[in-house]
């Protein structure tokens, strides 16, 4: 079977439906091919919470300041032309956003939450999406596409760019085991990054894929970072994650992810192995620590320990926290009125697990975190002594959102070639794209904001490369 479009969008998430109706709105024929069979076909966009910032930053910040944030957040490591594309259209693609009728409200007083995605998620633990925010938008901007006289396929899986003199011209794709060649003259790669390919995790990520947690929708599966390096594309940025760490109960209990996650406790407290050694910097932050878990010999050997008063200050925060909801949720958390005691109920060397907390007050007492090994840095939470009993041992695993490398793009969402230069009509945006987060820290820009701004600036790209005249 045959098919013939202008603009041909490969997945139907945030990052291709903006794409598609950007494209759209010029008058260009515009196909979106969705690999999900059903009418709410999961993504991660259906699933995510709805918070649209910039590197935790207000989306509406300025571009100035939004810049700063990415700087510091990736710590220089995006790429600049990148990071200057998302500051300073993120607005402008937010306000494109609600101009197409997806409501977005304030969603707290943080700057990373003032933007969000209406109605929000619930607050309890487990996955909430029917009805709430990421839900409403693919909705409401698939009707649009429709409005247009665009289309979205449902149940086809593309496989394959059509190149032609250097140039993508198309894509084949199956459908109920039927292959379908579609012309066009640009393609847009929205996919969704590689996270759910186990083979492309252990090449990029962990040793270990299967002991990691998929806190996701399970359906990036690294298709188009093939098809398009089959095709000549560089990628950049391979290598990391963005995500949380969380009770490792959640690999098999699903009230357990994506939320609640044990992030806050650990920015009080530290993170052992089995032998009761730390291996991270903890004050980087819970989508660092969830990298360098992943990236032990085994992932599974990794526990949080902290206080009392860690648990009863701090664990509360956040809109959905990990104390109580670890608790309701059914985690397993060892408690106990000394560290001899919880090393042995938590399986962890409690030579060692004594030796390591005992540096670590030290090292709190003496306004030193910075020259512990592995260092402490204070991060955006203080460290807390682990002094006060009862004290907490909670066993971790980490948890993959999206992987954060992928295709190579300019700030217009084209995709660079391996050998130098741009591959005429092929785009990527969203999750299946890197150059924008990672780095030593392993900074996180926001995964709906990037996939907000380059669909949008891709698509209006298209549009006005569509354009009569
Ligand atoms: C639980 C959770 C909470 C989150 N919360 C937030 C948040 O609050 N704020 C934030 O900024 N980010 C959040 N995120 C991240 C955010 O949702 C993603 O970064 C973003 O939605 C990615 O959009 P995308 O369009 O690139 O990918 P997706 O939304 O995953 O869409 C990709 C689509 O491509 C389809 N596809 C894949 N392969 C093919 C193929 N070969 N052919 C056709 N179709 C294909 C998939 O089926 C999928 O529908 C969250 C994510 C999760 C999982």
């Amino acid at each position: 079977m045959n098919v013939e479009t202008d603009t041909l969008v490969i997945g139907g998430g945030l990052a291709g439906l903006a794409a598609a109706n950007c494209a759209a709105s010029h008058g260009g024929r515009v196909l979106v091919l969705e690999a999900g069979p059903q009418a709410s076909y999961l993504c991660n966009s259906r699933l995510s919470m709805g918070f649209i910032n910039v590197a935790m930053n207000d989306i509406e910040a300025g571009r100035d300041s939004m810049l700063r944030d990415i700087d510091a957040a990736t710590r220089g490591h995006a790429d600049p032309a990148l990071a200057d594309a998302l500051a300073s259209h993120a607005q402008a693609a937010l306000r494109w956003l609600r101009d197409e009728g997806v409501t977005i409200i304030k969603g707290g007083w943080r700057p990373s939450n003032r933007a969000m995605l209406a109605p929000p998620s619930g607050i309890g633990p487990g996955l909430n999406w029917p009805g709430r925010g990421g839900d409403v938008m693919l909705r409401t901007l698939e009707a649009r596409l429709c409005a247009r006289g665009g289309e979205l396929q449902r149940g086809v899986r593309a496989r394959e760019l059509v190149m032609s003199d250097g140039a993508c011209r198309g894509a084949v794709a199956e459908l109920d085991g039927r292959r379908i060649a579609i012309q066009a003259r640009n393609v847009v790669i929205a996919d969704g990054g590689y996270q759910a390919n186990p083979e492309l995790m252990r090449r990029h990520v962990t040793a270990h894929p299967e002991k990691v947690l998929m806190r996701n929708a399970l359906t990036g599966r690294g298709d188009g970072l093939a098809m398009a390096t089959a095709a000549g594309a560089a990628t950049t940025g391979m290598g990391g994650f963005y995500g949380h760490v969380q009770s490792r109960d959640a690999l098999r209990n699903p009230r357990l992810w994506p939320y609640p996650t044990v992030d806050v406790p650990i920015s009080g407290g530290l993170v052992v192995t089995s032998g009761g050694q730390r291996f991270c910097d903890e004050g980087l932050g819970g989508v660092y620590v969830a990298n360098a878990i992943a990236r032990l010999d085994d992932p599974l050997d990794a526990t949080a320990i902290f206080d009392h008063r860690c648990w009863m200050t701090r664990a509360p925060e956040f809109p959905l926290p990990a104390n109580p909801l670890l608790v309701h949720a059914g985690a397993t958390i060892h408690a106990a009125d000394d560290l001899a005691t919880l090393a042995a109920r938590a399986g962890i060397d409690a030579t060692g697990l004594a030796i390591t907390v005992a540096a670590f007050n030290e090292a709190l007492a003496a306004g030193r975190p910075e020259g512990l090994s592995p260092p402490r840095t204070p991060g955006a939470l203080r460290p807390l002594p682990v002094l006060d009993g009862p004290f907490y041992a909670v066993p971790l695993v980490a948890g993959v959102t999206y992987t954060t490398g992928g295709l190579a793009i300019d700030g217009l969402g084209r995709v660079k070639a391996e050998g130098g230069g741009l591959i005429a009509g092929l785009y990527a945006a969203g999750s299946c794209t890197g150059g924008h987060e990672g780095g030593p820290a392993c900074g996180y820009t926001g995964g709906l904001g990037k996939a907000l701004t380059f669909g949008y600036l891709a698509g209006r790209h298209i549009a006005g490369a569509n354009a009569p005249g």
